[in-house]
């Protein structure tokens, strides 16, 4: 947005939180309600794909969840900052319209704290890319939108092209881990020319459900030479297989 329609919006128009229409001191923030109410990815958690595990009686600590037990991912390691719920699919809407770089910046600062150790070992921050036809319907992809302020908050070099979604899948809900992966393969593919060779690389997405979509994310970025692909989310379906 221009600099002048800015000002008059700021002057006209108070920041507002992330999730609701309450006022808060700045763009990008959560008011206190909603930040009491937002649902933190704590620990336990699988410690491949980061799902939410549950505590156990005996105090013993499983260490993957059966799905990375069973069928291991192409990436290395998950993490989410927020639980998918009724709060975090406010915060993700402003991400498809408009101007939503503040929005973006907040988004982007929630994700820093469980990616911190992915975010400064990463040589290249690249989001999970949409099909051309459903990014004209949508007009943005959120993760490209999150990708971009991440790397502007953290400095870290933006592959935004590096892989591509040949063909629409169809809509994945319902379907099950196999399912999904079946839907997926082939869909996507790293771009001619993308230069992933030896580097570490940093998938960015708005939600992660089962995992699939990331998996063949890794995929291609492994067979491209990538020497590790983790993953970051501003949020994760807490239980995939009940969705
Ligand atoms: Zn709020
Ligand atoms: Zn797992």
């Amino acid at each position: 947005m221009k600099p002048l329609l800015r000002w008059i919006l700021d002057s006209v128009l108070p920041p507002s939180c992330l999730a609701c229409s309450e006022m808060v001191q700045a763009d990008g923030q959560l008011c206190l309600k909603c930040f009491g109410s937002a649902n933190f990815v704590t620990a336990p958690l699988c410690d491949c794909c980061g799902v939410p595990l549950p505590f156990t009686e005996d105090g013993a600590k499983a260490e993957l969840c059966s799905a990375c037990e069973t069928s291991p991912p192409a990436f290395a390691m998950a993490r989410a900052a927020l639980r998918y719920d009724d709060t975090t699919k406010k915060m993700i809407l402003p991400l498809k319209y408009g101007d939503q770089s503040e929005a973006a910046a907040g988004l982007a600062r929630l994700m820093r704290r469980p990616g911190e150790a992915m975010l400064q070992s990463a040589n290249l921050l690249v989001p999970v890319p949409l099909h051309a036809a459903r990014l004209r319907q949508r007009r943005y992809n959120q993760a490209a939108v999150l990708a971009i302020a991440l790397a502007r908050l953290t400095g870290r070099p933006l592959g935004l092209d590096a892989l591509r979604r040949w063909r629409a899948t169809r809509r994945l809900e319902g379907l099950s881990a196999v399912e999904r992966r079946e839907e997926l393969a082939d869909a996507i593919s790293l771009r001619r020319g993308a230069e992933v060779a030896g580097k570490r690389v940093l998938l960015i997405d708005d939600v992660m459900t089962t995992g699939a979509t990331a998996h063949q994310c890794a995929k291609a970025l492994r067979e491209g030479g990538a020497e590790r692909v983790d993953v970051l989310t501003l949020a994760r379906v807490a239980d995939p297989r009940l969705e």
